[in-house]
């Protein structure tokens, strides 16, 4: 398939965010959307439990609004957050009549949505497809939806490089440098580039997400000149498999929805110690409980923390059929011996979810005109210090859309191509590693980033992986190789977000320091943001208004 040298929109990234907004652009013009693997590989694919979505009336939608205002540790945008669960029905509404098969009432499955729970929602109102498989059914059905669409160009195993900015012009986005499947770089223009490449999980050794969450559209993006925002907040997941030789394989908070327990290696349901809500209390909470019950002595050797559902497939004699229930999960374990009915299932946190990203107001716009990001790559602040489970399918649906909207509002002619480009691009060029190498480079830096900047963090431990990727840049992958790309963006994420972390010296949501237990709202009711090697705190309603500084 030939790259076009010129297209009205560049979309990167093929997630719930990717195409949602895709398939809005192509109402008004052509749209290409790139992608690094094949279509069915990203984030999106593996969510398990579901959607969280207000399907029924005003109550609920302002219910949902607390919730996600509660989450976030008192930095959640609240208009970003408003404009997320009043417009959520209407995006799902959307994705039913586009043929998406939520999972409903009844043995042949023609009733009444069907609805779970999640940590920190107040009531049920998870949907969920074939169990535990939703994202793979909403990507699907927007894939066949976009596939139909003629104005949409979707090109697998094409890499973005870097972002193409005309300087002559405010620093304006007028396109970015691909590389295709055959590894040659192919220079796109057009009237507005959205970033929607989702998360950055790869930066750390321990992670939920596939190979491709490697935080490029971020990377890009700062190198560019862009905003970003809170990237000191990453979420880590309570309850990823913890098993040796296996992948750390998410086990759903779903489960616990379903209630399954908690249970240390002594035995004891222990979350009564750490917050009300027990098993359902919000994700950083969960997993800073596993972590210090894994380490219940200090200096001592980790000690497994189990989920425990034996109790409910007998539950009062009523069996509950979790083959049925979470069957990907299921089948999952299946693979190393291990039944959710029978087994304790050994359990350990991993990195999950970014809530920074590129800052943008609620219409994907970013600080650079002519750059728009949504979903994971984005930092709307909707999500605040601690994401609401299940609150980012939603988030790529109805930012996605509303990126699309502001993109074709903002467009100007697919501009003349610059005479000088002059862009902060680090050079391309340089000796190749060999793949081995970029490995073990890569592996290097995400040890690091588990051991110094993962869940738990302090000072002394920040400034350790601030001198070792200071060190790493002098041996850092050059080239085009797809692997040194993402080693280099890796390594930009990783700097990100060691100094918002240094930066911000207090505990809030996803973010804890041993050495500032407690939140500060005198000095960090704020964002973080950052922007060419400086990083300042801003008060935390002031993203609403975000605009670029021209258009
Ligand atoms: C295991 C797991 C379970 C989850 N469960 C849930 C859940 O139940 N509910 C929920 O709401 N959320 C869940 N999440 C989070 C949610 O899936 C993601 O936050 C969301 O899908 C992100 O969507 P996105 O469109 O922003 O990015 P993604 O879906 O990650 O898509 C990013 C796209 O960008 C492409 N890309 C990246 N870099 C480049 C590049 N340089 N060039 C070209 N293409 C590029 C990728 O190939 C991919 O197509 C889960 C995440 C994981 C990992």
């Amino acid at each position: 398939m030939d790259v076009p040298e010129r297209t009205d929109y560049i979309v990167v990234g093929a997630g719930i965010a990717g195409l949602r907004a895709a398939i809005a652009l192509a109402e008004s013009g052509s749209v290409l959307v790139v992608t690094k693997e094949q279509l069915a590989e990203s984030n999106t694919a593996y969510a398990q439990g579901g959607i969280a979505v207000a399907m029924s009336g005003e109550e609920d939608v302002a219910l949902h609004l607390l919730d996600t205002l509660n989450a976030g540790d008192g930095l959640v945008d609240r208009a970003a957050a408003k404009v997320l669960v009043s417009q959520g029905p209407g995006r799902v509404a959307e994705l039913l009549e586009w043929g998406t098969a939520f999972d409903r009432e009844g043995e042949s499955g023609g009733g009444n949505l069907l609805v779970t729970r999640e940590g920190a929602h107040s009531l049920p109102r998870i949907l969920h497809a074939n169990g535990d498989a939703t994202g793979r059914e909403i990507a699907q059905s927007l894939q066949r939806h976009a596939k139909a669409i003629r104005n949409i160009l979707l090109m697998e195993w094409t890499t973005t490089v870097e972002l193409i900015v005309d300087c002559s012009a405010g620093r304006r986005v007028i396109g970015m440098t691909l590389m295709d499947a055959d590894g040659k770089l192919h220079r796109v223009y057009a009237k507005a580039v959205l970033l929607a490449s989702g998360g950055a999980g790869q930066v750390y050794s321990d992670t939920t997400n596939p190979q491709v969450a490697t935080g490029d559209g971020i990377a890009m993006a700062y190198r560019a000149g862009a905003e970003v925002s809170d990237m000191e907040f990453f979420q880590f997941h309570p309850t990823a498999l913890s098993l040796p030789g296996a992948p750390r394989f998410l086990l759903s908070e779903a489960l616990r929805g379903e209630g399954a327990y908690l249970r240390n290696a002594r035995g004891e349901r222990f979350m009564e110690r750490y917050h009300p809500l027990l098993e359902l209390a919000p994700r950083d909470v969960v997993a800073r409980a596993i972590t210090r019950e894994g380490f219940a002595e200090p200096g001592a050797d980790a000690k497994p923390v189990y989920l425990d559902m034996r109790h409910l497939s007998m539950s009062g004699g009523e069996h509950k059929d979790l083959k049925k229930r979470v069957p990907g999960i299921s089948g999952f374990l299946a693979r190393y011996g291990l039944e959710l009915e029978r087994d304790l299932i050994p359990v350990y946190p991993a990195a999950h979810y970014l809530m920074g990203g590129v800052r943008t107001d609620v219409h994907g716009r970013t600080s650079l005109p002519g750059l728009y990001a949504a979903g994971e790559a984005a930092c709307t602040g909707v999500h605040g210090a601690n994401r609401l489970a299940s609150n980012s399918l939603l988030e790529g649906l109805v930012f996605g859309a509303l990126a699309a909207e502001s993109m074709v509002q903002d467009a100007v002619p697919p501009g003349r191509v610059p005479e000088v480009l002059t862009l902060d691009q680090p050079s391309v060029e340089g000796a190749q590693q060999s793949a081995d190498a970029i490995e073990c480079w890569i592996a290097a830096l995400r040890a690091m980033m588990w051991k110094n900047a993962g869940l738990l963090r302090d000072e002394a431990g920040l400034l350790v992986a601030r001198t070792s990727l200071a060190e790493m840049a002098a041996t850092m992958p050059q080239g085009t190789a797809r692997r040194a790309i993402e080693a280099r963006n890796l390594h930009q994420v990783a700097c990100l977000i060691v100094e918002a972390a240094l930066g911000r010296k207090e505990s809030r949501g996803a973010h804890y320091r041993n050495d500032y237990p407690t939140r500060d709202d005198v000095h960090f009711a704020a964002h973080s943001v950052m922007q060419s090697g400086r990083l300042r705190f801003e008060p935390a309603t002031s993203s609403a208004g975000l605009q670029p500084a021209s258009r």
